[in-house]
């Protein structure tokens, strides 16, 4: 049988057949228990095998090309739960510069009551990477477009790395997406995701993933089953539909994002656009190399004659936001709210600066999407 397309794998791979009534959706078990005499598995939420976690990890293994995939109750479940099963006391693990704020914030706060040794890098080259490798180095973790800046680590340069040293290689891929980036294609062995994001779509869901081969998610499950960290069936199907629009959600996502960023990079009121789609984005190269899409996460620094506040408060179709990849569009300033905590100094040293704005966009019109950006700019230009 011919391989499926993305779009077929989105709406039926894993999918369980509904024998009683034939309805068209995988039917929902909100069971908390099964039979266990004569059965072949023993189903209990908790174990990761209730017939809807398994036809979403199936769906979910597919979309990232790996052997299986594990579902969680979020995007942090799933990054500790990967980061903690393949590293104990007297380990160390290298991490790049500026990652998820939740991230961070679990290996600074954390690891260090667990033995667990850290190093982040200064910048995301190959040198970046090596000069922080240690002895007892056990894994390293990447996340690429990276947030607010959307600058593109090499996975190629990584993958290469972690076999010399004999690495276990992760990444957090959400703000790409499956549809964009597939990155164990590449020899990344764990692929990471907050499922709130692109994979749930409308901003309505908290969840997490990680694709890997079996034995990888044989480790990650031993860790799993006793932290307690699976989601909840019903949550389980509404992702399930949700993903059956991710491939056309994502790559109207990527069409607008392009269109926006080139709008944005010819506007005089704007100094800078970051996307890894525009010729001038300085990882545009190796972007290009490894994804297939380019995403729809951009942001923009204003002019400084524009006061980046009453830039977002002259919006009303973009609305300010926290969270991100819904199919409507929204905006933050990082400096307002996932950088506040960040000192001043350390946001300069990562190039965010005050004016600087992180455009999730949507799935609605451009046109209109440019109508609102094109009204906020001349309102808050003649103040
Ligand atoms: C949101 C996010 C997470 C954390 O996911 P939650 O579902 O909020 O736990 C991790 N990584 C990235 C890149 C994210 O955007």
């Amino acid at each position: 049988m011919a391989k499926n397309g993305l779009n077929t794998v989105c709406i039926h791979t894993g999918e369980v057949t509904d024998e009683q009534f034939k309805g068209a959706v995988s039917p929902l078990y909100m069971s908390t228990s099964y039979a266990y005499e004569n059965v072949a598995i023993k189903r209990y939420p908790r174990y990761f095998n209730t017939p809807n976690q398994e036809a979403i990890c199936t769906k979910l293994a597919a979309l990232e090309g790996t052997d299986e995939a594990l579902i969680f109750g979020s995007g942090m479940a799933a990054v500790s739960n990967a980061l903690l099963a393949f590293l104990k006391a007297g380990d160390h693990v290298i991490l790049q510069q500026s990652l998820y704020g939740g991230t961070y914030n679990l290996v600074v706060e954390v690891f260090e009551n667990y033995g667990i040794s850290y190093s982040f890098t200064e910048g995301l080259t190959r040198k970046d990477f090596e000069t922080v490798i240690q002895d007892s180095t056990k894994v390293i973790y990447v996340e690429t477009p990276s947030n607010p800046l959307l600058a593109i680590t090499d996975l190629e340069m990584i993958v290469a790395l972690a076999k010399e040293h004999n690495l276990i290689s992760m990444i957090d891929n959400t703000f790409a997406s499956p549809v964009n980036q597939n990155p164990h294609h590449l020899g990344i062995d764990i692929v990471i995701h907050s499922a709130t994001k692109y994979l749930g779509g409308h901003s309505d869901i908290l969840a997490g993933a990680i694709c890997a081969s079996t034995v990888h998610i044989q480790q990650i499950f031993k860790l799993a089953i006793n932290l307690g960290g699976n989601l909840s069936d019903y949550t389980v199907w509404l992702l399930e539909r949700s993903i059956k629009t991710l491939g056309i959600r994502v790559k109207a996502q990527n069409e607008n994002a392009m269109q926006l960023a080139q709008y944005l990079e010819n506007h005089k009121l704007v100094d800078k656009v970051y996307y890894p789609g525009l010729k001038s984005h300085p990882d545009h190269e190796i972007a290009k190399k490894q994804m297939s899409g380019f995403g729809g996460m951009l942001s923009f620094e204003l002019n400084e004659s524009i006061d980046s506040m009453a830039f977002i408060g002259n919006l009303s179709l973009i609305k300010p936001s926290m969270s991100l990849a819904g199919v409507e569009s929204t905006i933050l300033s990082p400096v307002k709210t996932s950088h506040a905590l960040v000192p001043q100094e350390e946001r300069n040293k990562q190039g965010i600066k005050d004016n600087l704005l992180r455009f999730s966009v949507g799935i609605e019109d451009l046109e209109d999407i440019i109508a609102d950006l094109d009204l906020a700019f001349e309102k808050t230009n003649n103040k």
